[in-house]
């Protein structure tokens, strides 16, 4: 049980506080996360690491020198919201760019992608590398889809001691790339765990039983056995692992014996001597391990061993000093302390300066947002029956909080005078923050993009709209990799690129060209009817949903054409019209 909290809906944010109350010497609180309360050399990569609470030493745990330079924290278990990881790396980030790392989940790859569309956009070079370590959950050769378990510590380890070492972020990402592929970790799990106020545990694995390959938010794993002895434990773990080994493996190999949670020492010290009389009879040098609590997963009761075949460039990282609060190896000469810019300064990031003619654009901006939202509003219902048919049933709900709070954010800016790209990057950035869920994530990320492409301006051109209407999509698919054909909101998406971008090239005013695309979204939104989906979480139930339309191309048709009628009877009426994009919407020229 985790029984300590006053409401369990602030657990993960108090125990946060409470860690950063403990380890101040080590890290400082930001919007979102933690990053270092030392100075960071200038220049220097900042590896920016992360995921759900409730895992800890990770991910907070392993901020210092020598190691992550930051980390954003999710709730229990969930991903932090991509403007999170946002300001947890801009805040980390020392000049030498920015490299995220975390466990392969659907929620994480999406939020921390939006964020480093975010930050590459600001002109902060921010680059990925997921672990997949964990060989239960997909084949060796779908290594790419595999999850990440207690392999992250390899992985942050060598790019934070690359990263310490000075190298760029060019290298530092190489390292972690091979480091993942050189690592591999099994599990094993005696029974569930509780969240917070939750009064039975997530999973159960029934008594005198062992779950092969569960994982560590209960995710099925790949078979059960009986309660083996420690020999046998070890014999099974060391077997698999070597089985999966990497092809240019060689003979020295890092081993980590990892516990969940309520697995004591003694009893990982045990199985720790065993494992390595294994590793050393089958001709390996076991270097540098690591045995005890390094990824948990709250109270679970299970383990892990994870092995890194090691190179000589490896082997100097993984050897290379690290002082975090909870994990340290080495010397590393004592930091100064930095001063941060408190929560406040860092959500309101830097001042802008708008003239009255692009706060009135900010408004219109502003006013835009409320007509999706009054249309999401009327076909919230409908929306939510359409994804109950092959999916969770969420669109409805999920897009009326995104873009509940997206208009909020919206009306908040522009009343405060600012400019189309503030309004559209609070509307977009409370989105995703909101919204939950895979559109919520991808909506979020297109209106910030959105936002970026058309700026700061006193007027807008038709040249502006079709860059925001081609970096709208452009997030769409950078993010959710989807296919045309998928089944999934791209299927609208594209067809409305596509007509708007042959109208206005033609010579067609906005209005007119938001019109054409708009009846294209509508018309190929209803043929989403006709395919199976491959992508998002309709997967599984691929031909229950076969005669319906994708719940996500079918939203964003309605938006797309309320937005088109909107300002096509709005503009001409409102206070803009000697805009350029007013006068071209108008009908009184093309894109001049
Ligand atoms: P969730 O799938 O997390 O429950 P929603 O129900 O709000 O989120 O949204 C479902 C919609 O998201 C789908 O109908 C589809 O249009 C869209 N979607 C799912 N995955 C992707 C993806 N990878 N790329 C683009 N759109 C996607
Ligand atoms: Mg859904």
């Amino acid at each position: 049980m985790t029984q300590i909290f006053d409401n369990p809906a602030d657990f993960a944010d108090e125990a946060l506080d409470g860690f950063v109350a403990a380890n101040r010497g080590y890290v400082a609180r930001v919007d979102g996360g933690v990053v270092r309360s030392t100075e960071v050399p200038a220049g220097q990569v900042a590896l920016v690491v992360g995921g759900g609470s409730g895992h800890y030493p990770a991910f907070a745990g392993l901020v210092g020198p020598g190691l992550a330079a930051g980390s954003a924290c999710g709730n229990m278990f969930a991903s932090p919201a991509a403007g999170q990881v946002y300001r947890v790396a801009k805040a980390a980030n020392a000049g030498g760019g920015v490299l995220l790392s975390y466990g392969n989940y659907a929620g994480d790859v999406l939020h921390f992608g939006q964020a480093q569309l975010r930050l590459n956009a600001e002109g902060i070079e921010t680059r990925t590398v997921l672990v997949t370590d964990d060989i239960a959950s997909a084949p060796l050769d779908e290594i790419e889809k595999r999850r990440g378990i207690a392999g992250d510590l390899t992985v942050f380890k060598v790019a934070g001691a690359a990263a310490e070492a000075g190298l760029d972020l060019d290298a530092v990402e190489r390292l972690a790339i091979r480091t993942n592929y050189r690592t591999r970790s099994l599990g094993v799990a005696f029974d569930g765990c509780t969240l917070p106020g939750a009064d039975a545990p997530l999973f159960h694995v029934p008594a005198g039983q062992m779950s092969l390959g569960l994982g560590i938010h209960g995710e099925p794993g790949i078979s059960e056995h009986p309660m083996p002895t420690a020999s046998e434990l070890a014999e099974l773990l060391v077997s698999r692992l070597l089985a999966d080994k990497p092809d240019d493996a060689g003979n020295r190999v890092v081993a980590i014996v990892n516990g969940l949670g309520t697995v004591k020492y003694d009893e990982l010290f045990l199985l720790f001597g065993k494992i390595e009389k294994l590793l050393t009879a089958a001709g390996l040098t076991v270097v540098e391990p690591e045995c005890g609590e390094l990824v948990t997963s709250l109270d679970m009761s299970g383990l892990s061993l994870t092995l890194l075949w090691l190179d000589d460039e490896l082997e100097q990282f993984w050897a290379a000093p690290a002082d975090t609060p909870a994990f340290r190896k080495g010397n590393l000469a004592p930091r100064a302390s930095r001063e941060l810019a408190g929560p406040e300064d860092a959500v309101a990031g830097e001042a802008e300066n708008t003239t009255p003619a692009a706060a009135g654009l900010g408004r219109l901006a502003a006013a835009v947002l409320a007509q999706v939202q009054g249309v999401v509003v009327e076909h919230e219902e409908e929306l939510g029956n359409l994804d109950a048919i092959a999916g969770d049933g969420d669109h409805g709900i999920g897009m009326r909080r995104g873009v509940d709070a997206a208009s909020a954010a919206a009306q908040e800016t522009s009343a405060a005078g600012a400019s189309v790209e503030r309004v559209l990057t609070a509307a977009g950035e409370a989105w995703s923050e909101r919204a939950g869920g895979t559109s919520g994530a991808l909506w979020g990320s297109a209106v910030i993009a959105a936002g970026l492409a058309l700026g700061n301006k006193d007027s807008y051109r038709g040249e502006d709209a079709a860059a925001a209407v081609t970096a709208f999509v452009d997030a769409i698919t950078e993010l959710g990799k989807a296919e045309p054909g998928d089944k999934t909101m791209v299927d609208a998406l594209l067809p409305f690129r596509d007509a708007f971008l042959t109208a206005f090239d033609g010579g067609t005013p906005v209005r007119g060209a938001l019109a054409s695309a708009s009846a294209a979204a509508q018309e190929a939104a209803e043929t989403t009817a006709s395919l199976r989906p491959l992508k998002g979480r309709a997967r599984p139930l691929a031909e229950k949903s076969l005669g319906h339309p994708d719940p996500g191309a079918v939203s964003f048709g309605l938006i797309a054409a309320r937005i088109s009628n909107y300002l096509d009877s709005e503009l001409i009426d409102s206070d803009l019209t000697d805009s350029p994009l007013a006068a071209s919407a108008a009908g009184n020229g093309a894109h001049a």
